[in-house]
């Protein structure tokens, strides 16, 4: 039985969709030429929605459309077509602050949850180029920028209340979505489930460890909390270099379908956490011990990049634009040691949130059911492993002893460290 869907929903095949381009005139003409000579590609290679490329003579697109149900696992796990109205939405309002940063919205079909989007060429996506060590010499100027203005412009900080309220209010029913972090992130990977898997036999015994730690478990609740409560900031939702297109020369972040207004430092955190975990992957791919090194000197200059820029800039911002009803400069003015004081306070939260959101993203990308092609692509499973246990036990200590990090520095120190002790 297909699943119910809205009334004039279906799902696009490629004479549908080249019938619905020709009628949108300012797509039509960007493609140019008789729309029977359009060439059109699906390449969703992503787990839920399907993702076209159309090519005219005159340029190309990318259309990306919601299904009913999640595609990596079939029509047995429905999930809410709203998806793309809040990637839709959040596109727009991420378009405002981060112009070039974004992919550029060209149309939105609220029957077909479907949205036209600027096709992203020669780009491909980060994560494929950082396993195979390809480094992005702009890439932390560009996603520091992309971090803190995004995250600043929709913060409280900047928003008068009425219009934060009504952002939360908007993105408040992409529960589906939220629903899904809050299973395989906060959940699935402290206790026994089947959506869960590692390598195994090698990491059983650490998989057990992890379901009897009460400590860890308490950690993750915690953070858990905090996730489901803090409507700080709009935030990208999935936030890692999964969503993020590159060339040598720009970054571009994409498929924030799991956007919401929530604690900025799960996007922060979560996109250190996978840098951190494309750190400790080289040990798995490289022919010969230590033929990656500069590599990972790179990665490691890049993690430590994200945190300082994304920490300055905020804090520019913040001296430039308080427009927002927190922190009223009548009661802080601009300047003043209190108001310094109250920045120092406000990062430093932020600091801690950051680590543990990282740590959060180590363990499920390890035990949980979506892993990452960094360590997938690892063909031993004898040498995934070893990488992987470097990978988990970095994730307890950000969860459970945050405090014990004062600086990003401190971070990749011991992740070397890590390394250096297993002889890496
Ligand atoms: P999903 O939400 O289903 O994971 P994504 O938004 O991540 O879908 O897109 C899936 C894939 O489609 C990406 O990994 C990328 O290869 C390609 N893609 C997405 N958006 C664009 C774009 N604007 N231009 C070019 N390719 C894109
Ligand atoms: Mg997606």
């Amino acid at each position: 039985m297909p699943l119910p869907t809205p009334e004039g929903y279906r799902v696009m095949d490629e004479a549908g969709l080249r019938d619905l381009l020709a009628g949108v005139p300012e797509v039509a003409g960007q493609l140019g030429g008789d729309s029977a000579g359009w060439t059109i590609r699906e390449v969703g290679d992503g787990n839920l929605n399907l993702v076209f490329i159309i090519e005219g003579p005159d340029g190309g697109i990318c259309v990306k459309q919601a299904l009913p149900y999640v595609r990596l696992v079939g029509e047995g796990w429905p999930l809410d077509l709203n998806r793309a109205f809040f990637e839709y939405r959040a596109s727009v309002i991420q378009a405002e602050h981060c112009q070039g940063l974004v992919p550029q919205i060209l149309h939105y079909d609220p029957k077909l949850f479907l949205i036209v989007m600027e096709l992203l060429s020669p780009h491909i996506i980060m994560r494929r180029g950082m396993t195979e060590a390809v480094d992005y010499p702009n890439f932390v100027a560009q996603i520091t920028d992309y971090l803190a203005r995004s995250h600043y412009f929709t913060s409280d900080l900047a928003l008068p209340a009425a219009k934060k309220k009504a952002m939360i209010a908007e993105f408040c029913p992409n529960t589906d979505l939220c629903k899904i972090t809050e299973d395989l992130i906060f959940t699935h990977p402290y206790m026994v489930h089947d959506l869960n898997r590692w390598t195994s036999p090698q990491l059983d015994r650490w998989a057990e460890a992890w379901r009897n730690d009460d400590q860890l478990k308490l950690a993750i609740s915690q953070l858990k909390q905090d996730f489901l409560s803090r409507a700080e900031a709009l935030l990208h939702g999935d936030m890692h270099t999964g969503s993020i297109m590159v060339t040598r020369a720009e970054t571009r972040v994409i498929d924030p379908e799991f956007a919401f207004v929530g604690p900025i430092g799960f996007d922060v955190g979560k996109l250190i956490g996978n840098l951190l975990l494309n750190y400790f992957c080289h040990d798995g791919h490289e022919n010969r011990p230590g033929e990656r090194d500069g590599y990972r000197a790179w990665v490691i200059e890049t993690i430590q990049g994200v945190w300082h820029g994304f920490a300055t800039k905020f804090v520019e911002l913040w001296d430039g634009h308080r427009t927002g009803d927190a922190y009223p400069s009548d009661l802080l003015p601009d300047g003043s040691p209190a108001l310094r004081q109250a920045q120092a306070a406000y990062m430093a939260r932020l600091w801690n949130d950051t680590l543990r959101f990282a740590g959060a993203s180590l363990t499920r990308r390890t035990l949980g059911l979506a892993h990452n092609a960094d360590l997938e692509r690892i063909e031993d499973p004898d040498r995934r492993a070893a990488c992987e246990k470097r990978v988990l036990e970095l994730s307890r200590d950000l969860l459970v002893n945050p405090g014990s990090y004062a600086t990003i520095e401190q971070v990749t120190a011991r992740a070397e460290a890590l390394r250096a002790r297993d002889g890496a």
